[in-house]
């Protein structure tokens, strides 16, 4: 089998293949078009799949160390009323790790840093194909607006909008908080945090609005949208310098792709599958999928083979997860009649405890296959 791998796309889901292909015996290229990271100013939750794929790459400990673990939170009311508890300590002892908050900019670091240097290629523009690169494998690992998945798949619909946009910032320093993360659900809308290891924290605010809404001021209009919420709500936004505000319209690939494999080209993270982050978990199936991807190519006989067999693997896992990720949006922040927010309150404060911990373990509870 040929040893040459193209990767485009040098986001989490990239940088994640490239070091499965390069620990497995594969050259790697890289491409990455954009000189900067589009989301870096922002924090990402790793549930214990995603961690046990990190683990299985050899970079775990790494990211651990730049991580906070997240022993202590949970959903609550915009009253500060608790909704469900999250019992991290439980899930560590059920799945060997806990969940790991981590600022965007520190995964991106250890990724690329497990890269030999010259793989990742920044700023580079379209590729058409592997054949263009001389590379006997193509994995396109280039996002919602996969340039690569549109052209395998022309009469594919791609990606449509959720119905709802996020604006998410990480505070200027530290901000002392109770819990490490925490979701708050209201009418048409959610804010949550994440804390980090040194103290900051990335906040985010999920609202229901039609597409391409922008706000001249966005802290003042979260002021005015959240004016009433519990702490550390105010005290988050507070902390928040205007100009680290990001601002994204959540896109979300609704009809998953015929199939995650053409050939010798693969389709990874959400390129194949991008989801709504209702149950965080788009970047650890991406992570899934690079593990999965490098197994199966190790076990050969050919990439064609292999990519089958990924296909075969990938997509009905990680297609069960966004629809799963999707039934939680609409049951969470989307939820805006006051009769269904107060009945869907009322029976998450009566579910028994260990309800919130067997609902995260049917997505997280994943076990990599070797990399040999
Ligand atoms: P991307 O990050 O989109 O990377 C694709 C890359 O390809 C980009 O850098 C782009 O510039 C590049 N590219 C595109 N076209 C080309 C080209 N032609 N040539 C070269 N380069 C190209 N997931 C979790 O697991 N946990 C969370 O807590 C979580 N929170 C989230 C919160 C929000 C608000 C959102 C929106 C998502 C969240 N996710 C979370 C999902 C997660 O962010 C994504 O699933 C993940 O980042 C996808 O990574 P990717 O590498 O597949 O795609």
């Amino acid at each position: 089998m040929g040893r040459k791998a193209l990767v485009i796309g040098g986001g989490i889901g990239g940088l994640a293949a490239a070091i499965g292909l390069h620990r497995t015996g594969w050259e790697v290229t890289v491409l990455e078009r954009s000189p900067a990271l589009e989301d870096a100013g922002a924090g990402i939750s790793l549930a214990a799949n995603g961690v046990r794929a990190l683990d299985a790459l050899g970079v775990g400990p790494a990211v651990r160390a730049a991580a906070r673990p997240q022993y202590t939170g949970g959903t609550r009311t915009p009253a500060g009323l608790w909704l469900a508890r999250m019992d991290g300590a439980a899930l560590e002892r059920a799945l060997g790790t806990p969940v790991c908050g981590i600022p965007r900019a520190e995964l991106h670091r250890v990724l690329r840093e497990a890269l030999p240097t010259g793989c990742l290629r920044i700023g580079t523009g379209t590729v058409a194909s592997a054949a263009e690169w001389d590379a006997d494998l193509l994995v396109a690992a280039d996002g919602v607006r996969s340039g690569v998945r549109a052209e395998l798949f022309p009469e594919h619909p791609g990606p449509v909008y959720s119905g709802s946009t996020v604006l998410r910032a990480v505070t200027a320093g530290p901000v002392p908080l109770d819990s490490d993360f925490e979701l708050t659900w209201g009418p048409g809308a959610e804010f949550g945090h994440i804390a980090f290891a040194d103290g900051r924290a990335e906040w985010h605010a999920v609202l229901t609005a039609p597409p391409g809404l922008r706000h001249p001021d966005p802290l003042a209009a979260l002021g005015s949208r959240f004016a009433g919420w519990h702490r550390p709500v105010p005290e988050l936004l507070a902390a928040t310098r205007p100009e680290d505000v990001l601002h994204h319209d959540v896109h979300e690939l609704v009809t998953p792709p015929p199939s995650y494999a053409v050939g010798r080209v693969a389709l990874l993270g959400d390129a194949a599958h991008a989801m709504t982050p209702n149950l965080g978990q788009g970047a650890c199936q991406a992570l899934e999928d690079a593990v999965v991807l490098a197994a199966e190519l190790a076990a050969g006989p050919t990439p064609e083979r292999a990519l089958a067999r990924y296909n075969a693997v990938r997509r009905p896992r990680a297609g069960a997860v966004a629809k799963a990720a999707r039934r939680a949006g609409r049951l969470g922040h989307r939820l805006s009649h006051p009769l269904a927010v107060s009945a869907r309150d009322t029976a998450l404060r009566l579910a028994p405890s260990g309800a919130a911990v067997a609902m995260i373990l049917r997505h997280a509870a994943w076990t990599p296959p070797p990399l040999t």
